[in-house]
């Protein structure tokens, strides 16, 4: 990849916050790098990326273990299994897909208080798919609850994956749907500061409704040309 794929790319997402009348240094670009190998985040870190999410545990060993002698930032945005939870909190900063009470103990159990607490969020399920992972908005405030008790847990905020669509006022409506859930959360008093949500597709829009953390992986590191593998 070269360096000037990601200048471009972070041109988009200040002209994004600026046209949003926000501060673009408010919003965290995270590449997304499954599927591709280690050479590849290392290029994006040697220009100057910080921030790297993985789906799958053992994909995301392999690479950690191939970049240690970098200072990254390690996000976990898969589908979390049960017994994964020990290896996820101890080799990432942050976890974005918790949807269940029993992950989120897990995880805050394994991390345990000899490390900064694992930051945390909640994935949504906005759009109602039963096909994918995340807690329904009306099941939200029991499970935030929960998750800002656990001691080695910060509770940062909310994740989605919003039904692609290509049309730009649907994708806006399901990203300011997300943004009414974390403040619903925050009204009832549970302290959140990250919206996780757009992708490459969509992170324009989900800029212009709130996301402080927007996931690249394609626009950034091109096509995923194998399929994913399972752990
Ligand atoms: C793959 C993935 C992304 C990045 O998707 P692109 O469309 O390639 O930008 C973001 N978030 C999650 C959870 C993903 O699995």
């Amino acid at each position: 990849m070269d360096i000037s794929t990601l200048q471009v790319i972070r041109n988009r997402l200040a002209q994004a916050a600026l046209a949003a009348g926000r501060d673009p240094q408010a919003i965290t670009l995270v590449a997304v790098g499954k599927t591709f190998p280690p050479a590849d985040l290392r290029a994006l870190a040697q220009a100057g990326q910080k921030d790297f999410a993985e789906n799958y545990v053992q994909e995301a060993l392999e690479k950690q273990a191939a970049l240690a002698d970098l200072p990254l930032v390690w996000h976990f945005v898969g589908p979390i299994q049960r017994n994964k939870t020990s290896l996820i909190a101890a080799h990432f900063d942050w976890v974005h897909s918790v949807d269940r009470a029993l992950v989120a103990e897990r995880l805050s159990a394994a991390r345990g208080e000899n490390r900064p607490p694992l930051n945390v969020c909640l994935q949504v399920n906005i759009s109602r798919e039963s096909s994918k992972s995340g807690v329904l908005p009306e099941d939200l405030l029991p499970l935030a609850r929960a998750v800002a008790a656990l001691p080695h847990l910060r509770l940062r905020g909310l994740m989605a994956i919003p039904r692609p669509t290509p049309e730009l006022q649907q994708q806006r409506e399901q990203f300011a749907a997300v943004r009414n859930c974390l403040m619903h959360l925050q009204e009832d008093g549970i302290m959140l500061d990250t919206l996780s949500m757009g992708m490459s597709d969509d992170f324009e829009p989900a800029i212009a409704e709130g996301a402080t953390m927007v996931r690249l992986g394609s626009l950034l590191f091109g096509h995923r040309r194998y399929t994913q593998r399972e752990q």
